[in-house]
């Protein structure tokens, strides 16, 4: 595949999409070069589906539009509402509308980004951030120095804690991908193979074999992969899944390599990452944006725009509300540091992120 990418873009994501940013990059020969230069993942235990979300809520007698912030902590989901009140569910009853491809899923710190940013570790109002790569840390002090965010060390109980959290997330998902094996068709990102078993392997995969792989087997994370590698334009995400509307032609591939559920191959993903609940690092500290309110503590959001501010990246891929539906995640890839400050906060739903660097390439846009 011929594609070229000129200019750079850091996405912000879960770990699962930092996983298949992660294949793109390992698989450009393959793929095509990727525009993205620069991975912030975020902490995820679990994500959930807007549709059952608005369900529950509609329960609750809420609706999405009066909700003005969304947390999830303290075994609770937390809706803060626009006149003021507070509703919160049991994190046991939300975990009904939980997606189900999170229970199969073994990263909670997004081990395979830059730089990984998350609210367990730190104090209210701060976030903890994992440099985990040169560029990441690198950005992180100069952001620091140039007063983008403030840093302090992380307690050793903060670091016990995002270890306790990781580990349960790993041994819990192991179990229930051997559950799920027992009775119906592997869970095939756990089956560690090499990078040139790998390539024998999807040699001859299409999507007729990604749906049977993934999709059916409810570990498809809707991240829009598929559709942004796909040279025919062929694969959409319709209804809460991807779907084909024509004929592949002989000899592509391309969805198959890149999507973040089928084989990962041992050189991205070591299989010790297993034993190492952080996965492997360079430095962890907690952090605060100097003039954004985010999240927690707006880290993401100010490291992106140091990022564009200082032309390390062309654009940023950020996950804003959908202005039709509320709280409906809806990505944007962009330039101006504006989009990026709006986009700041936590929309827990999934959001096909990578269909934006395909209407850009679609519209052969510059950005
Ligand atoms: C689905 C989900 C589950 C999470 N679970 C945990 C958890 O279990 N433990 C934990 O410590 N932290 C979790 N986080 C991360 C946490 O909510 C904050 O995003 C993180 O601490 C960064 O805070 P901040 O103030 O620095 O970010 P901000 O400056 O507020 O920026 C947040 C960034 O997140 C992006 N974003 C928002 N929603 C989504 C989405 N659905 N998909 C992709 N990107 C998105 C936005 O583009 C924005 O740039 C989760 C995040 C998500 C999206
Ligand atoms: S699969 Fe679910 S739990 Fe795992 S990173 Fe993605 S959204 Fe989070
Ligand atoms: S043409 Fe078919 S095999 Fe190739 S990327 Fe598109 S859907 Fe997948
Ligand atoms: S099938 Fe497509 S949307 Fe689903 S996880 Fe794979 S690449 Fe992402």
């Amino acid at each position: 595949m011929t594609r070229n990418q000129n200019d750079k873009v850091a996405l912000v994501g879960t770990p699962c999409q930092i996983i298949a940013a992660a294949k793109m990059d390992h698989f450009r020969d393959i793929l095509g070069e990727s525009p993205l230069d620069l991975k912030i993942g975020l902490f995820c235990m679990e994500n959930f589906s807007y549709f059952y979300l608005n369900q529950l809520l509609e329960k609750h007698e809420i609706e999405l539009k009066d909700v003005s912030e969304c947390r999830v902590e303290k075994g609770h989901m937390w809706f803060y509402l626009t006149d003021g009140q507070v509703l919160k569910i049991l994190l046991k009853e939300a975990k009904t509308c939980m997606r189900k491809n999170c229970s199969v899923c073994m990263d909670y710190t997004s081990e395979l980004s830059d730089l990984s940013v998350g609210s367990v570790g730190s104090p209210e109002g701060w976030s903890t951030v994992i440099a985990r790569s040169q560029k990441g840390l690198e950005l992180l002090k100069k952001a620091e120095q140039d007063e983008y965010v403030q840093i302090k060390p992380i307690n050793d109980s903060g670091i016990q804690l995002i270890e306790k959290l990781s580990s349960r997330k790993k041994t819990e998902n192991k179990a229930e991908i051997k559950k799920r094996e027992s009775v119906a068709r592997p869970v095939i990102y756990r089956r560690f193979i090499t990078d040139s078993q790998f390539r024998d392997e999807v040699v001859e995969c299409q999507f007729a074999d990604l749906k049977a792989d993934v999709v059916d087997v409810g570990t498809c994370v809707l991240c829009g992969a598929c559709e942004y590698v796909c040279p025919e334009n062929i694969v959409k995400i319709e209804d809460r899944k991807p779907r084909i509307k024509g004929e592949c032609p002989p000899e592509c591939n391309l969805c198959y390599v890149a999507c973040p559920r089928t084989y990962l191959p041992q050189e991205l993903v070591s299989t010790d990452l297993d034993q190492k609940p952080l996965g492997d690092y360079l430095k962890i500290v907690s952090a605060k944006a100097s003039l954004v309110k985010g999240q927690d503590g707006g880290v993401a959001t100010a490291l992106l725009n140091y990022a564009l501010t200082h032309k390390m990246v062309e654009g940023v891929m950020v996950v804003d509300k959908s202005r039709a539906k509320p709280w409906k995640p809806q990505v944007k890839l962009t330039k101006n540091t504006d989009d990026v400050i709006k986009a700041s906060g936590t929309k827990y739903a999934a959001c096909p992120v990578f269909k934006a660097l395909k209407v850009k390439e679609n519209n052969k846009e510059e950005l």
